[in-house]
């Protein structure tokens, strides 16, 4: 058998198309334009290629997008001053502070600072809480485009024996309360786990989210298996040059799943999509308006 590849670049476009749409019905009908404030602390690379992707996502689709890039001595009480304004601020529907932040600021006390009800990376504990007990929620942008992309290849997960192997605040938690929401029997697995293969052979949906490049092999997975790879891992590649492989053995994999995503083009853009769609999301909810019908 030989995968049918998840074109997760193709389903994010639809899917910021499908927003777009949405976000210009918000505009004509009540005036209000969605929002996203991305503040960017220093200048890593890799962070600043994400935020300027994010904004032009948001721009794509038709929002305002507010970059604040601040010098990388800032302290935490000049960004939570930030953050304060931002949670004041009505043109702001989303808030977006990259991580990592630098040593002398505490993350978690700027990420708590900022209002739920705009916290579009879902990272807040009242986000968190509410995902957890069955509450409508904004929940973290990676595991939600790894649930709308496993959709896409079943309708209904109901049933599905899940296993995400991670356990991250940001991805294998939020990933697995979102699963169980779609009613899938899941198993969390991690570093401690035992005979991780063996649990990995059990999955209907299997979702990579380690850090680890190439760790999940052919032979851990089931034939037919829908196979999500959340990794990213930079591993050295020809001519000196780097490449991005992702936490599963893509070729091996591919041979015996049944729908599996590519590092890159799988997971990566969705998460973008889904940063949008928060964004959206939190507009709507902020005036009192109904969920959009979008996915
Ligand atoms: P973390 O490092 O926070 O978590 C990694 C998890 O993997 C931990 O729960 C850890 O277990 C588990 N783990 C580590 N080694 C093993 C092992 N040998 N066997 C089983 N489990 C193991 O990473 P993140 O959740 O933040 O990210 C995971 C991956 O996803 C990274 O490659 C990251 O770059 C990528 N990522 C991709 C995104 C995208 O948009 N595509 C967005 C976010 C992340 P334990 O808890 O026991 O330590």
């Amino acid at each position: 058998m030989t995968a049918t590849i998840i074109d997760g670049k193709t389903i994010g476009q639809n899917l910021r198309a499908r927003i777009a749409e949405e976000t210009a019905a918000l505009s004509q009908q009540h005036g209000i334009v969605p929002g996203l404030a991305v503040v960017l602390v220093g200048t890593d690379p890799a962070s600043e290629v994400y935020v300027r992707t994010k904004s032009k996502a948001v721009t794509d689709a038709g929002m305002r997008s507010f970059d604040h890039k601040l010098p990388k001595e800032t302290s935490q009480a000049e960004l939570l001053a930030l953050v304060q304004k931002l949670n004041a601020d009505p043109t702001v529907h989303g808030i977006l502070v990259q991580l990592p932040l630098p040593s002398q600021i505490d993350s978690s006390v700027i990420l708590n600072a900022i209002d739920p009800g705009k916290d579009v990376d879902g990272f807040h504990p009242m986000n968190a809480g509410r995902l957890a007990t069955g509450l409508p929620a904004l929940v973290p942008c990676t595991p939600f485009g790894c649930v709308l992309l496993a959709k896409t290849v079943h309708t209904s997960l109901a049933g599905m024996d899940a296993v995400v192997i991670g356990r991250s605040n940001i991805v294998g938690k939020p990933l697995a309360q979102l699963l169980l929401g779609e009613n899938a029997t899941v198993t969390v697995a991690h570093s401690k786990t035992r005979n991780l293969p063996e649990v990995c052979r059990r999955a209907d949906l299997l979702f990579a989210a380690v850090g680890r490049p190439e760790m999940v092999r052919g032979d851990w997975i089931r034939p037919g298996a829908t196979v999500i790879d959340v990794g990213i891992n930079r591993v050295p590649g020809e001519g000196g040059k780097t490449r991005l492989v992702g936490d599963v053995a893509f070729e091996e994999a591919r041979a015996v799943a049944g729908a599996i995503t590519p590092v890159p083009g799988g997971v990566g853009p969705m998460t973008i999509a889904c940063v949008i769609l928060n964004t959206l999301r939190a507009a709507c909810a902020r005036a009192g308006l109904p969920e959009p019908k979008i996915s």
